[in-house]
């Protein structure tokens, strides 16, 4: 399976989850919430980005029509179909990992243990090891029980695009 970590998207005001779930299997996505098409395909055309949207007026942009920039028509309203759509689509690999801050796209730098005590709840701290943390929002992340279900949800996913 082709491993495309380096995939760099910008996500449309729609597609605000599907953008949060992308970026805890690592990818760069890019998202502005009050971000009109203007500004999506700006930033897009600087950072190399395939745009993710549900907005079929964007579709009809030039740079879209001419092939300068790449984009994903999400259609589906799930968040499940969306992934498995982006997925597909895309070639990514969708696996839970602790490299980029799910909630501003900050890349996520390693913490001393003894940095996040009362910093994390009493329990992860006395049964994790690797923290993570984001400068951006303050944000602590580890492996536990939401990454576990990140995990499995994801897990499923693959799943339930193998059998098609
Ligand atoms: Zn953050």
């Amino acid at each position: 399976m082709p491993h495309k970590k380096q995939t760099k998207l910008i996500a449309d005001v729609m597609v605000g989850k599907l953008a949060r779930y992308l970026r805890m299997a690592g990818y760069d996505v890019a998202y502005i919430n009050d971000a009109d098409d203007d500004l999506i395909i700006q930033i897009a055309k600087k950072q190399g980005r395939v745009v993710l949207t549900r907005d079929t007026m964007m579709l009809e942009r030039r740079e879209f029509k001419n092939g300068i920039l790449r984009s994903v028509f999400i259609m589906d309203d799930s968040l499940k179909d969306q992934l498995l759509q982006v997925k597909d689509e895309l070639e990514l690999i969708l696996e839970p990992n602790l490299i980029l801050c799910p909630v501003c796209n900050n890349l996520l730098e390693d913490v001393e243990k003894k940095s996040v005590k009362n910093k994390v709840p009493l329990y992860v701290y006395e049964t994790r090891d690797d923290f993570k943390y984001c400068s951006r929002c303050g944000r602590y992340y580890w492996r536990g029980s939401h990454y576990d279900y990140i995990k499995e949800y994801f897990r499923r996913l693959n799943d339930n695009l193998k059998r098609g």
